[in-house]
């Protein structure tokens, strides 16, 4: 009771208080509305202006592409347009984050690109991984409804094909296109092409994506590139990149110390990957996926014919072998070849006793749907998997006898 006065008064000081602040409160909400306004309104000029250039790099308008960039940056933006339209750009799917004001404004600009693909959805995760996004921190000046872009810093531009960066010239075909650093010493696309298109048609044949891949992308890497992706690792010759489930590049060493342009089987081997891998980010069972490129690059040919066969024998000899398909692989490049070469054995004996059909729908449920060899093969095959294995066992070790060193 005796506080009571001393109450009210507070309260009615805390009132004048909250009045006056309610009226602050006011004015900054006014004052930040504007501000967050005028940042919906730069950012949907610049998203505008980003959705206009893709349009232009789709249908090939060199001229609306470079009619929002600074011509200190026409180089950079050349360069980019002639490379995103050399590998058959298909899409083009950009974002903005981070818009801010200052003398220019700037944002964070994020553009998911698709390479000869039918489609190319805006998902979650369409921006992830990053092999097939534009990163780039931009500014721009902003004027009415028109934005120009000013700065354009790239990050994340690492990979295995630097289309992002560098320079590159192409050959395209039907079915492949084939990419090289611009001025690669010794060897042009142009050379590689007609086998990677010979290639390709057979690759074709066991798509099991549907659509089938719109290209098969090879890119010849010369010494730096090479050195920089693999390293100096001079055993392998190539290797594909799946840079996202849309896209996969083949990667072959044109150094000089890898691969050369003759070497159709190489090719067959990797677009066979990407024929039957698309869609995919990893997998396991390396014998079934190694052992299908080898049966492709091996298609229409004999098990005799076979290459490695001589590595097969040393594998059988070293370890014993008791007729298991589904080996664990190794990396070890002592065993590199013999376990290439079982993996082919495998892969051959199931197409030859079952079917290439049936094969297919194997591969699929073991490598793309990660069932075990055992529960795939009933369904698959129609047997059960020890009944493959105790099948393809004597009819490898006929293969491997019929052609002795
Ligand atoms: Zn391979």
């Amino acid at each position: 009771m005796i506080n009571r006065p001393r109450i009210d008064r507070w309260v009615a000081v805390f009132g004048v208080l909250a009045l006056l602040c309610g009226g602050l409160l006011a004015a900054t909400i006014s004052r930040s509305r504007s501000a967050a306004a005028r940042v919906d309104n730069a950012e949907t000029t610049i998203r505008a202006a980003l959705d206009r250039q893709g349009a232009a790099l789709l249908r090939g308008d060199r001229t609306g592409w470079l009619s929002s960039i600074d011509p200190s940056l026409s180089k950079e933006w050349d360069r980019l347009y002639a490379n995103l339209r050399g590998l058959q750009v298909s899409g083009w799917l950009p974002r903005t984050r981070h818009v801010e004001e200052g003398a220019v404004w700037q944002a964070e600009v994020q553009i998911r690109i698709c390479f000869a693909a039918p489609i190319c959805p805006r998902t979650p995760e369409t921006y992830v991984p990053t092999g097939d996004v534009i990163s780039a921190r931009t500014r721009w000046t902003v004027t009415g409804d028109r934005a120009v872009l000013t700065g354009f810093a790239q990050f994340d531009t690492t990979g295995s094909v630097p289309w992002k960066t560098e320079a590159l010239a192409f050959a395209t075909g039907k079915r492949v296109v084939v990419a090289a650093p611009k001025g690669l010493a010794g060897t042009t696309p142009a050379e590689w092409l007609p086998a990677a298109e010979r290639a390709a048609q057979v690759a074709d044949r066991y798509a099991l994506t549907d659509p089938k891949p719109g290209r098969y992308f090879v890119f010849l890497a010369g010494e730096g590139e090479w050195n920089q992706t693999v390293g100096t690792d001079r055993d392998a010759a190539a290797f594909v990149d799946r840079t996202s489930e849309a896209s996969a590049f083949a990667v072959v060493d044109a150094s000089g110390f890898g691969a050369d342009f003759g070497d159709e089987n190489l090719l067959r081997h990797e677009l066979g990957h990407i024929a039957t891998l698309l869609g995919t980010l990893d997998h396991h069972d390396d014998w079934a996926v190694e052992g299908l490129a080898e049966h492709i690059a091996y298609a229409d040919r004999p098990a005799s014919s076979y290459e490695l066969l001589p590595d097969a024998r040393w594998h059988v000899e070293q370890t014993g072998w008791d007729g298991r398909l589904d080996l664990e692989w190794s990396d070890e490049p002592r065993d590199r070849y013999g376990f290439y070469a079982m993996g082919f054995l495998a892969v051959r004996c199931i197409a030859d006793t079952y079917g290439e059909r049936r094969l297919l729908n194997f591969f699929t449920r073991v490598v793309r749907r990660s069932e075990t060899p055992s529960q795939a093969a009933p369904e698959a095959l129609n047997t059960p998997w020890e009944a493959v294995e105790s099948t393809c066992h004597p009819k490898i070790k006929a293969w491997l006898a019929a052609s002795p060193p």
